[in-house]
């Protein structure tokens, strides 16, 4: 079995930090050392932009075209539409033709299966894959959450997050049935949220009221922060871009609890073993 961990960034609400958290989280576990890819699923490429390359639609080789392949069984080079970022993460970039793979995927056979049956090549160079979804629960959000080891669910600290919530959850529930039994959801990470508030904690609350208290909810919660919005036009992750900051080091403690979290559910599996 390999040991690569995939999870999928997931909210279809738009706004709530899927893209952000992906680069900052992907960063922060290759700077404990880990081999990561970011993978991104989004047609708007936001990713790909964030991390340097703008003009995704003047890249040689995207997503799109790795899953028209796989759609139509055709040979290609496994790694040949992956870029690296300076800081030490491997990228599958997007790019707006990802939008019109909706339609190829309605006829293909094992729709659901095209981004797992690929990354079912490459996974054995990754300790981390990290897929940033596109804020909708669309074919390519199925198709993430079925190659899929687990869930991280960003969302806003504010009261009434949990109305978009509960239809993630009925979506993440029917995968499980239907087609990836094994998917967990990792936890919860409060985001933008305004340390002056107690908002967050009420946040916490709601959520634990609303989705049982086996719902993990982070420790780390991400403030707000203006120079954590440059980021996504700067090509760099908050760790380069603004070092000893107040949301760089959320992220570094989020990593470390992701990581934590990893290492006991592997010693609770090989303990049961
Ligand atoms: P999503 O992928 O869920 O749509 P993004 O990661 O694109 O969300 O973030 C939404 C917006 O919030 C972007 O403009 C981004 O630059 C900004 N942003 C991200 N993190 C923070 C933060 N900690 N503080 C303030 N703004 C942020
Ligand atoms: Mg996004």
């Amino acid at each position: 079995m390999s040991n690569c961990k995939v999870t999928a960034i997931c909210n279809q609400k738009g706004g709530v930090t899927k893209t952000t958290t992906t680069a900052n989280l992907g960063v922060g576990l290759a700077m404990e050392g880990k081999k990561v890819l970011l993978v991104d699923i989004d047609p708007q490429a936001d990713l790909t932009t964030a991390l340097g390359w703008p003009d995704s639609d003047a890249l040689p080789m995207t997503l799109s075209d790795i899953m028209e392949k796989t759609i139509h069984d055709e040979e290609f080079g496994y790694y040949d539409a992956i870029l690296k970022h300076d800081e030490g993460v491997d990228l599958i970039p997007a790019s707006i033709e990802l939008s019109g793979m909706e339609m190829s995927l309605v006829n293909a056979m094992s729709r659901e299966f095209t981004l797992k049956s690929y990354l079912g090549m490459i996974k054995h160079e990754y300790d981390h894959i990290i897929i940033d979804c596109p804020p909708s629960l669309s074919m390519l959000t199925i198709n993430a959450l079925a190659a899929a080891d687990s869930v991280i669910v960003p969302v806003q600290a504010q009261y009434l997050p949990a109305k978009g919530m509960t239809q993630l959850m009925r979506t993440i529930g029917k995968v499980r049935k239907q087609i990836n039994p094994s998917l967990k959801v990792d936890g919860v990470l409060l985001t933008l949220a305004d340390m002056r508030t107690n908002l967050a904690r009420a946040t916490a609350d709601i959520l634990r009221q609303q989705y049982g208290s086996t719902l993990k909810i982070y420790k780390t919660q991400i403030p707000i922060a203006v120079k954590a919005a440059e980021i996504s036009a700067a090509g760099q992750s908050i760790f380069a871009y603004d070092k000893g900051s107040k949301v760089a080091q959320a992220y570094a403690d989020f990593t470390k609890e992701v990581l934590a979290d990893e290492a006991r559910a592997k010693s609770k599996a090989t303990r049961s073993r």
